[in-house]
């Protein structure tokens, strides 16, 4: 039967269940439920096809979303699977962490009316695909006897991986961590994104013949002059891991952490891969501030909450609407219970021998600064100080370039950005031309969507750069 043009208003968006947030607090685990077809189906079936498909062209890796859309809603899964794959090496992740709200749903035609839920209907699509038995099919690709190492297991490494594999060259990922994902599975939370998930994406991998070297750091287990002699190019998706650093005066008291060990400790704690109780941080019965409003400040605001935190009061230096953390782990935050004070510029950690608060004082937005945001400038006589006994730093990471970038001809930017080409034939190549890079070392800290992307487009590069393309 043909479908009503108008089905995007008879079928209102509904998202999948999530849990109340007296229930999700208690647990660590995932707090949307899942489509099952017929909601898919349905869900799917309010896009317009409007023709002009804002939804892709603001997608960063440009997903065929009106057609996979039409797919699941004439029930061909494995179908809207595969193409989903054309566009994405990790659509069941983006799906769950992509901040939909202002990429493809915020640039949905029917958005006032309720986006399409597009991040649901991509988990759904490789989700239910996998369960019923779907796998990437591999059966025309002829191995090409070309080898690429990829030093990195994050979105990154793993888009590259992805596309090397398709293109029978053999990708090997090197990583110093005993997982793969990088912050995907040692940074976001398992609220987020639950670690079967990065778990099994390695195992898809690894079925298209990808091989993953853990626990191996380049340039102290191994190095890097070996990696380039065994291999005929390479790949970095090193990200970025190199605080911000606020120098804000007593920012070294004991109570005060940085963002990520915080988080990571949690991490390690639920994937027990670390039992030693000293590297636990636990904010357990604390009054906590959080500094930061971005997405790592977000996902340490609701550690600390299911920890049993007694307070999270979370201080952002601009206003709500200025905020970087995605606006759905915004919404997610407040429900459950983190306080949010805007317009407050943190000045000083105050304690003696312990934090005891945080001062701050309140701002308003000023002139746009050279990155062209709205700079928050101090009110006078406005100041407070916020009582804490445990406080975490949110305020972001830059790139670290290591001592064998230089050895090895590969330049960096100013910023520690690595310079990469934009044009010409080969995008993504370093200064060093058998070496590509690509992700949050290139970009600086962004996206899991805008990394994978990177590192899909540098192993097109480097497929090109060594005749296969
Ligand atoms: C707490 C937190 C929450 C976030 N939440 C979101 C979100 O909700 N949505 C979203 O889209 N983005 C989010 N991001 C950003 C996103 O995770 C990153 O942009 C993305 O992971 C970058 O990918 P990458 O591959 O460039 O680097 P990474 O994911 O950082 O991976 C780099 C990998 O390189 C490895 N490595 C580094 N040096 C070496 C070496 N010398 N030898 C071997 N291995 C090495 C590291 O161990 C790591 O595994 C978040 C970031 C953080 C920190």
């Amino acid at each position: 039967m043909a479908k009503h043009p108008l089905q995007f208003i008879e079928v209102r968006r509904k998202d999948p269940d999530k849990q109340p947030a007296e229930e999700r607090v208690r647990h660590f685990g995932e707090i949307y439920g899942h489509y099952d077809p017929a909601n898919a189906a349905q869900q799917a079936g309010r896009c317009l096809d409007c023709g002009n498909p804002y939804c892709e062209w603001k997608c960063p890796v440009h997903n065929y979303i009106p057609n996979w859309l039409k797919l699941i809603e004439a029930g061909k899964l494995f179908e809207a699977a595969d193409l989903s794959h054309q566009t994405n090496s990790l659509p069941e992740i983006c799906g769950r962490v992509c901040p939909q709200d202002r990429l493809c749903e915020g640039a949905c035609t029917i958005n006032d009316m309720g986006a399409v839920s597009i991040g649901s209907i991509e988990r759904y699509i490789t989700d239910e695909a996998y369960a019923q038995g779907w796998r990437p099919d591999m059966s025309e690709v002829a191995d090409t006897g070309k080898r690429v190492a990829i030093i990195g297991a994050g979105p990154a490494g793993l888009g590259a991986a992805d596309i090397l594999a398709r293109e029978g060259i053999r990708a090997i990922v090197y990583d110093a961590y005993p997982e793969i994902g990088g912050l995907l599975t040692f940074g976001i939370p398992p609220f987020k994104l639950e670690k079967e998930i990065v778990r099994r994406r390695r195992k898809l991998l690894e079925g298209m013949g990808v091989k993953f070297v853990l626990n191996t750091r380049v340039g102290v287990d191994i190095s890097f002059q070996q990696i380039i002699d065994e291999h005929d190019a390479v790949f970095l998706g090193i990200g970025t891991y190199k605080y911000v650093d606020g120098k804000l005066p007593g920012q070294d008291l004991p109570g005060v952490v940085d963002a990520l060990p915080y988080l990571v400790s949690n991490i390690n704690r639920q994937l027990k891969v670390d039992a030693d109780p000293a590297n636990f941080i636990n904010f357990a019965g604390k009054h906590v501030v959080v500094l930061g409003g971005g997405d790592t400040g977000m996902d340490c605001n609701r550690t600390a909450i299911r920890q049993g935190a007694k307070s999270v009061t979370c201080a952002y230096r601009r206003d709500e609407e200025n905020m970087p953390g995605s606006k759905r782990e915004v919404e997610n935050s407040k429900e459950e219970g983190v306080r949010f004070l805007f317009n407050r510029q943190p000045i000083e950690i105050v304690g003696d021998k312990h934090v005891t608060g945080v001062r701050v004082v309140e701002t308003k937005l000023g002139a746009p600064g050279p990155d062209g945001r709205r700079q928050p400038e101090p009110i006078e006589g406005s100041e407070e100080v916020l009582p804490a006994d445990a406080v975490a730093i949110a305020f972001g990471f830059r790139p670290d370039p290591p001592a064998w970038f230089e050895e090895h001809g590969i330049e960096s930017l100013p910023s520690g950005r690595t310079r990469v080409s934009t044009h010409g034939e080969f995008p993504f190549q370093t200064t060093n031309p058998k070496v590509f890079a690509g992700g949050d070392m290139v970009r600086g800290s962004d996206l899991v969507v805008t990394a994978v992307f990177e590192g899909r487009e540098a192993a097109k590069a480097i497929s090109k750069y060594l005749g296969v393309w």
